[in-house]
């Protein structure tokens, strides 16, 4: 009850979700855990509330940078002052400014990169912190989806902190993740709250399509009939302006495309219009979705077929955030799995590029964030495969506090090329169970939660087109706009004559 009385104090909320409250005890008796909640579950509560109820800083580890200056304007908004991000946005004073008072603040969000700044780490030793919180934290690991390297020093970062209690959440993690990420951050006997993955209101349909131009038609059906607003997915960047700009020329509504190539103030606009409700449709790239909190999407329908499970489970994950039924359209053609392959491929460096981003390092007398960011660019912007070069550099030894240390380009080059296989391989592995699902003829929700090593206890009405359901098939567009107009302009004259108007009328 205690607890209750300070999530409504702090937070409004009068109960908890499945899962806050497990997690936020066990923190606040300093335990370590490992938690997996649903996406949507309100996973920031977990740990904000044992932040505000304990003395100390919380230290929130998070991949993503949007999301970090979001969190700390709602929490700012909601009159917790000292919450700060400490990232590349900020500027040099900002961040002095900010280690100047370090001791005031209850939260600091920080990069993995940040982190990883003998003068962050050594600002941040000098104060008391309360818990290490690792959000995303299937990135920790190398046999999740999103691994990031930067993520591994976190274990050590954590104890030269004085190994404070830790929090490693995440949405999607299988067991094998779930360990990883324990040993990796040198967990003591953590507490796995593990919950389901399973997310009872959306009902998935995989649909099979001969041609690609087959599959566009059907695109051009569902976003007509189907309830939205909804998602669409595609794999590259083209496919998702092309097909923006196909519905828009078919009059389907308000439609927009969103992917990492376009400006930071274009993609802000376009997210913040689609939170606001001004969009029916947001043709992506898996570059939007994390942390877009919107309650009302109908839809996810997936153009191309993501490269796991987990990235899936992820990206269907943000329709039904209300609860209401939902749906989760993929659409499959053969000639996909061309298209996924070659992604796969495009995270192998060429030999040339090796040699060339080794080569560079070497000349390298110091190394620099400006240097980086050339030799990134040098890879055309293809930073997966410089952060995984970084990686072994720094694991060596080679590249370590701006100091470059002499090494032999052979031998590295062969090294990583082992690694670069492994992963490689294991990504495929990945792809080809992925597969496995979208083909299978056996009960979806069931196949997918047995990935998660979970079992299905109760099947929902609307599971899946294996077990018998369809996609909900809304009335024409135009007929379902009227009556939303219709309602509109009930609403307004209720709003002004203080009744409900739609109710008179049908007494009348
Ligand atoms: P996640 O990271 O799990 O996807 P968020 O932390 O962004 O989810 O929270 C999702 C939404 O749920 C937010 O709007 C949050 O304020 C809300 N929320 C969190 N906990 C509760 C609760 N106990 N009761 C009602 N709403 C909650």
């Amino acid at each position: 009850m205690e607890l209750e009385n300070k999530l409504q104090q702090y937070f409004g909320y009068t109960s908890f979700r499945p899962g806050q409250r497990e997690v936020i005890e066990s923190l606040l008796v300093g335990e370590d855990v490992v938690a997996m909640l649903p996406t949507g579950t309100g996973k920031s509560i977990c740990y904000q509330l044992p932040s505000l109820l304990s003395s100390g800083i919380t230290l929130i580890v998070s991949p993503l940078l949007s999301l970090m200056e979001d969190q700390v304007q709602q929490l700012r908004s909601q009159g917790v002052k000292y919450v700060a991000a400490i990232n590349s946005f900020l500027s040099k004073e900002e961040r002095q400014h900010v280690f100047s008072k370090l001791d005031k603040y209850k939260m600091i969000y920080v990069s993995p990169e940040m982190l990883q700044s003998p003068y962050v780490q050594k600002q941040l030793a000098k104060v008391h912190i309360s818990f290490f919180v690792v959000d995303e934290a299937h990135c920790i690991s190398q046999w999740g989806h999103d691994f990031r390297p930067d993520y591994l020093r976190l274990g050590q970062v954590r104890s030269e902190l004085g190994n404070p209690p830790c929090l490693a959440i995440t949405a999607t993690a299988t067991e094998e993740v779930q360990q990883d990420i324990s040993a990796r951050l040198n967990m003591e006997k953590p507490r796995f709250l593990i919950y389901s993955v399973d997310r009872p209101s959306i009902t998935y349909v995989v649909e099979r399509c001969e041609t690609t131009q087959e599959k566009m038609d059907r695109v051009v059906q569902l976003v007509e009939c189907v309830q939205g607003p909804g998602m669409i997915y595609f794999s590259s960047r083209l496919w998702a302006q092309n097909v923006a700009a196909m519905l828009t020329s078919k009059g389907m509504g308000r439609v927009a495309y969103y992917h990492g190539g376009l400006s930071s103030e274009d993609r802000l606009l376009i997210q913040q219009q689609f939170m606001n409700g001004q969009l029916d449709v947001i043709c992506c790239t898996s570059a939007f979705g994390m942390g877009i909190n919107k309650s009302n999407i109908r839809y996810v329908l997936h153009f191309h077929y993501p490269i796991d499970m987990e990235s899936y489970v992820q990206e269907i994950g943000r329709a039904a955030r209300d609860g209401k039924q939902s749906v989760a359209i993929l659409l499959f053609c053969e000639e996909d799995r061309r298209l996924n392959s070659l992604l796969l491929e495009g995270e192998r460096s060429t030999d040339e590029q090796l040699t060339d981003m080794l080569n560079y390092v070497r000349s390298a007398s110091s190394w620099t964030k400006e240097q980086e960011r050339m030799l990134v660019e040098r890879l055309n912007g293809n930073e997966v495969v410089w952060r995984g070069v970084r990686y072994q550099l720094e694991e060596r030894g080679i590249l370590q506090s701006e100091q470059v240390r002499p090494f032999s380009v052979d031998t590295l080059r062969s090294r990583i090329r082992e690694v670069e296989e492994e992963r490689i391989h294991r990504k495929r592995r990945k792809l080809d169970t992925f597969l496995r699902w979208i083909r299978t003829s056996s009960c979806r929700r069931e196949e997918l939660l047995l990935y998660f090593s979970e079992q299905l206890d109760d099947s929902p009405k609307n599971c899946c087109d294996n077990c018998g359901a369809s996609v909900p098939m809304y009335k024409n567009r135009k007929e379902q706009e009227m009556v939303e107009k219709r309602k509109s302009w009930r609403d307004l004259l209720g709003d002004l004559f203080g009744q409900d108007v739609s109710v008179n009328e049908k007494t009348k």
